[in-house]
């Protein structure tokens, strides 16, 4: 029976034959190779150390998104299909709705500086994560004495691993792992397909934003050619929303304000607001594009409260003439040309008090380069 037709029979998913860890034959689908020529050099790398591992954790960044989920997951997976003793390990406030990815326990809650005994690694492969501090699950000092293998692909990278694979042209760090899964012929496990999908969608903005590469969209393709359903992980990612969601975002969208003559539009979610719909920050993964739909926005900024209020998280996403990137990374943060981050050690209205006089400042920047540019 087909993935589909199996999956219209019930409404949890239907999971692949697991071979126990250790199982001499992979179970899975070889992926068709899709990437870069050059791959095999540094994939047949990663692979040794893979293979000299006696015990490999996967790891990715702190509030993780479904790249992060779905690459860590996915890579997991596969190690595992190859019989490696293997551990993903990602904060417990993942959300919700990333957990049809797996199976429970398969991913373990890690919390950032907990003891990481339970889990002694030889080999950590971190995924989708600029900088060792981002990691969600180790404590830098935890992993310091492991080989660490880093795979991403935002430009703020800072080559944190023993062994680096940093490629800024890949649209997400499951594009990387499909290809060096593909590159190596290794066996992908059907619910790992789903979770390379959930990672291409959701960092490509559903395939909408100007990382989505003609490589991208041959890999989706060969991924529901693979039997990957596209409709149902639509829904899971971006439709079956809770009242309370539903609410949240009510109340993000009338906290809109523009800055700089509406070049900057901003959103705002306070604890109180989290507190009063019974709702997290986990649940705002969408939220940034709501002031990024103002016509006329060039920056748009989401600012909601993490840590019970004491800290404010900063999404940034800009046009492709402005550079996200560093204006993030002047509080500490980063990511991508346009779309990056930053959390900011203070409350809300401090916190815009201190990011707004930046960004004003990037728009005039620009403002003035681009009139000097139309005068030569
Ligand atoms: P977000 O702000 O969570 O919407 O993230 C946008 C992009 O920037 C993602 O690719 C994140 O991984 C990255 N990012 C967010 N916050 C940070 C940070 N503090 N340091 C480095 N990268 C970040
Ligand atoms: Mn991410
Ligand atoms: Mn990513």
């Amino acid at each position: 029976m087909s993935r589909k037709a199996a999956k219209k029979t019930k409404p949890s998913r239907p999971r692949a034959a697991r071979k126990p860890a250790g199982a001499s034959a992979p179970s899975g689908i070889r992926l068709p190779m899709l990437g870069d020529p050059h791959d095999i050099h540094i994939a047949r790398e990663i692979e040794r150390k893979v293979l000299e591992a006696k015990r490999i954790v996967v790891l990715g960044h702190e509030r993780p998104d479904g790249d992060c989920v779905g690459s860590t997951v996915a890579l997991g997976m596969a190690l595992k299909a190859l019989g490696r003793d293997v551990h993903v390990l990602l904060e417990p406030k993942l959300p919700v709705r990333f957990k049809y990815l797996f199976e429970p326990g398969e991913v373990r809650p890690k919390q950032k500086g907990q003891s990481t005994r339970r889990y002694p690694a030889d080999l950590a492969i971190v995924l989708d994560t600029t900088d060792v501090d981002r990691i969600s699950g180790l404590v830098p000092a935890q992993i310091a004495g492991i080989t660490i293998v880093n795979i991403d692909h935002h430009m703020s990278n800072n080559n944190f691993g023993d062994l680096n694979w940093v490629d800024t042209s890949a649209a997400a760090a499951g594009e990387l792992v499909y290809r060096l899964t593909s590159v190596l012929g290794w066996a992908v496990p059907p619910v790992a397909l789903d979770a390379l999908y959930t990672a291409l969608v959701t960092d490509t903005g559903q395939f909408a934003y100007s990382n989505t590469t003609p490589r991208v969209l041959r890999m989706a393709a060969e991924l529901l050619a693979a039997g990957v359903d596209g409709e149902e992980l639509w829904r899971r990612l971006y439709l079956d929303k809770s009242r309370a969601e539903l609410d949240l975002e009510a109340r993000a969208r009338t906290s809109l304000e523009v800055w700089a003559n509406g070049q900057i539009s901003c959103i705002t979610l306070t604890q109180a607001d989290f507190e009063k719909t019974g709702t997290g920050p986990q649940m705002t993964q969408e939220f940034p594009g709501i002031p990024r739909a103002l016509a006329g926005s060039k920056l748009a900024v989401f600012f909601y409260a993490v840590n019970g209020g004491k800290d404010t998280k900063v999404s940034i996403r800009s046009v492709k003439e402005l550079d996200a990137c560093a204006l993030a990374k002047r509080f500490g943060g980063g990511g991508h040309r346009q779309a990056a981050g930053c959390t900011i050690p203070l409350p809300m209205k401090e916190a815009k008090d201190l990011f707004r006089p930046a960004a004003e400042k990037m728009l005039k920047e620009h403002a003035a380069l681009s009139t000097a540019g139309k005068s030569d």
